[in-house]
């Protein structure tokens, strides 16, 4: 599914161990792999002796400790979040009780409101969104952040949920990018958080600045970004024909749909890639190229327009 976008698996986490990756940006990687984590989450610290902390990760004692000891006597002044999934957000609450510093975010999980069925939250990713972080500032798009060691751009991004942001790191022409782009995987855009029109939009905005490198939150730093980000844009488009392709066959719910398009995936993916074509449904939808009877749903049957 992804032999085309030059991925790799290539990356070791070094699990609590402070890494630098240049002298003004360390990660450390929580130890919460998964087929969502990849390896598990990367928390970025960014300045010398005030500090901003880039998405702290799960609630986990072992990763605030480690947190906790790379911070060491300087002074953590900002906790910025790219998005409320429950593998980025939830350690800001214990991190700012004990050092005092302010979040930043877009705002709390669930900004989007719209009809699913129930089937779709219940089977959607809505019990991986931290429904507790509430930002102590919000940030819009264009927003500069500024503390004594650092100033970031925020670049906002929804798509792969509503409320995400990216922060560019002006001195670097670095862009961290959360889940938005990864370097090992095709990112999750699930409904109704998530969504599909949006996410595109996000990679053409991205794919339209000269940020010279990307530190996902999962995975390895991607060099020579715009590439892989077109090759998103790409396997996007592909995966939008296929679901044509095969709709032109006759009417189709979206597991035969899965079944037929991601040959070889991983059972237990089924139910992303579900939703993941029903994020292209949405899309194909709005543009007037398909067709159904009832609610946008998992189970109703969908039709070439
Ligand atoms: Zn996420």
């Amino acid at each position: 599914m992804s032999h085309n976008l030059g991925l790799s698996q290539k990356f070791d986490p070094n699990y609590g161990i402070a890494v630098e990756i240049n002298a003004d940006v360390r990660r450390i990687v929580a130890n919460n792999p998964g087929p969502m984590t990849f390896k598990g989450t990367g928390t970025f610290l960014i300045g010398d002796r005030h500090l901003a902390v880039i998405d702290p990760g799960p609630d986990d004692d072992e990763h605030l400790d480690a947190l906790l000891k790379a911070i060491g006597s300087a002074t953590l002044t900002h906790i910025l979040i790219t998005h409320t999934h429950h593998d980025h957000s939830p350690l800001a609450a214990r991190l700012k009780q004990i050092t005092g510093a302010e979040t930043y975010g877009v705002g709390p999980h669930g900004l989007r409101k719209t009809e699913y069925t129930s089937s779709v939250e219940a089977l959607g990713l809505e019990g991986s969104g931290d429904m507790d972080f509430v930002p102590d500032n919000v940030i819009d798009h264009g927003d500069m952040i500024e503390g004594k060691d650092f100033r970031f751009e925020c670049v906002f991004t929804p798509g792969h949920s509503a409320n995400h942001m990216a922060f560019a790191l002006e001195r670097h022409k670095a862009l961290f990018v959360g889940d938005l782009v990864m370097g090992w995987s095709t990112s999750v855009v699930a409904p109704p958080d998530g969504n599909m029109a949006e996410y595109m939009a996000s990679l053409r905005l991205v794919h339209a600045r000269d940020d010279t490198i990307y530190w996902p939150t999962h995975g390895a730093p991607i060099e020579a970004p715009q590439r892989l980000v077109k090759g998103y844009i790409t396997h996007r488009k592909m995966r939008e024909n296929a679901i044509l392709d095969t709709l032109s066959q006759g009417p189709h719910k979206i597991i035969d749909i899965v079944l037929k398009i991601y040959s070889g995936l991983n059972p237990k993916l089924h139910g992303a890639a579900s939703l993941s074509v029903l994020a292209h449904m949405e899309h194909l939808h709005a543009q007037g190229k398909v067709d159904f009877e009832g609610a946008l749903s998992l189970e109703v049957t969908y039709w070439l327009a």
